[in-house]
C-alpha cells in the first residue's frame, strides 16, 4: 500500500512528461481488492487517506465480461463494485479501472507520457526498426502496440485481448505498465531517456532525465506559438471547451489546464507533423457517462 502511494507520487512529481492535469492511474491488488486511483484526483495529491478508492475485484468482473456489457453498464459497474472506505466515504474509482482489474499483475500503472507518443508516431513509420530499437535495449516481446483507441471500456476490452505483455504503448494517450515489481518504472524512465535520444528528440530526452520537468518544459516551450489546439490526449478532447476557453481568456487558467497545454506544446515542438486523435474518439470521448462523472469531479 504504501508503495502505491509513492508510486502515484512519483509519477505525479513528472509534470508535464508523464502526467498532466488530473491524468494517469495507478492500482495495487490486496487479494480480492483492488486499490486505485479516484477519479477527479491528481496523482500527486494521492496519500494514505485521500484519492484512493478501493473496488471488489470479483463484482467488477461480473460487470465486465457480461456479453452484452456497454458504456453505461460499465460505468454502473465501477459504481455497483466500489467500496466504501474506512471513514465510510465512497470515492469513485478511475474510469480505467476496467484494464487495472483484468490485468492479473499485482501493479498497474498508467500515464499520459509525452514519450510515449512520440514512439507511436516512430512505430508508425517504421515499426521494424522501432521494434529492433526496443529489442535491442531491453524491451522486446513484453510490448503491444495499441492503435488509437477510446478510452474506458474499449481500451479495457482490448487490453484485456492482449493481456500477456507487461508493457503497452497506446498510440494518442500514453503508457500502461503491468508488474509484480514497481522498479520497472525506473527502468522504464531510463528508456524513454533513450529512446528520445536515439530517435532525435534530444530536448525530450533531458527532460526524461530532468529532477524538474515543469520548470525546464516551461522553458523549452517559451517561443511555441500554436494558434489551435492539436488534439494528442483524450484529455485534451474532454477538456477542449474550458482549454479554448483559457486560451481566448474567457475563463481563468487552472493547472489541469496549464498541464494539458504545456504537454500539447512540447509535442509540437518535438514533432510539428504528429497525429491528432482520430475524429471518431475526439468527438464522442465527452460524452461517455465515465467522463461526464469524472468533469463533474474535477477541478474545474
Ligand atoms: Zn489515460
Amino acid at each position: 500500500m504504501n508503495r502505491l502511494i509513492e508510486l502515484c507520487q512519483i509519477v505525479g512529481k513528472r509534470v508535464p512528461i508523464w502526467t498532466q492535469g488530473l491524468g494517469g492511474n495507478i492500482s495495487y491488488k490486496d487479494g480480492s481488492i483492488l486499490w486505485v486511483k479516484a477519479s477527479g484526483y491528481r496523482l500527486d495529491a494521492v496519500s494514505s487517506n485521500i484519492g484512493l478508492a478501493q473496488v471488489n475485484i470479483d463484482r467488477f468482473k461480473d460487470w465486465f465480461f457480461r456479453q452484452e456489457v456497454n458504456e453505461e453498464s460499465y460505468s454502473q459497474g465501477i459504481e455497483q463494485s466500489t467500496l466504501p472506505l474506512k471513514n465510510g466515504d465512497f470515492l469513485r474509482p478511475s474510469m480505467e479501472t476496467g484494464f487495472h482489474v483484468v490485468l492479473k499483475s499485482t501493479y498497474v500503472i498508467h500515464f499520459h507520457s509525452v514519450i510515449a507518443l512520440l514512439m507511436a508516431h516512430e512505430y508508425r513509420l517504421n515499426c521494424s526498426r522501432v521494434s529492433d530499437w526496443f529489442a535491442e535495449n531491453g524491451f522486446g516481446s513484453q510490448v503491444e502496440w495499441l492503435d488509437s483507441i477510446r478510452p474506458g471500456l474499449l481500451l479495457a476490452k482490448e487490453i484485456h485481448r492482449r493481456s500477456n505483455a507487461s508493457v503497452w504503448i497506446l498510440r494518442n494517450h500514453g503508457i500502461l505498465l503491468a508488474t509484480e515489481n514497481p522498479d520497472l518504472l525506473e527502468r522504464w524512465q531510463n528508456f524513454e531517456a533513450q529512446f528520445a535520444f536515439s530517435f532525435g528528440y534530444a530536448e525530450m530526452a533531458e527532460l526524461c532525465m530532468s529532477h524538474q520537468p515543469l520548470i525546464l518544459a516551461k522553458s523549452l516551450v517559451k517561443d511555441v506559438k500554436l494558434e489551435t489546439v492539436k488534439l494528442y490526449f483524450p484529455d485534451t478532447a474532454v477538456f477542449l471547451l474550458e482549454l479554448s476557453e483559457a486560451l481566448d481568456g474567457k475563463r481563468p487558467w487552472t493547472e489541469n489546464l496549464r498541464e494539458i497545454w504545456l504537454a500539447t506544446l512540447l509535442l509540437y515542438k518535438s514533432c510539428p507533423e504528429l497525429e491528432e486523435l482520430p475524429l471518431s474518439i475526439t468527438s464522442s470521448v465527452r460524452g461517455l457517462p465515465t467522463e461526464k462523472y469524472r468533469l463533474k469531479s474535477g477541478d474545474l
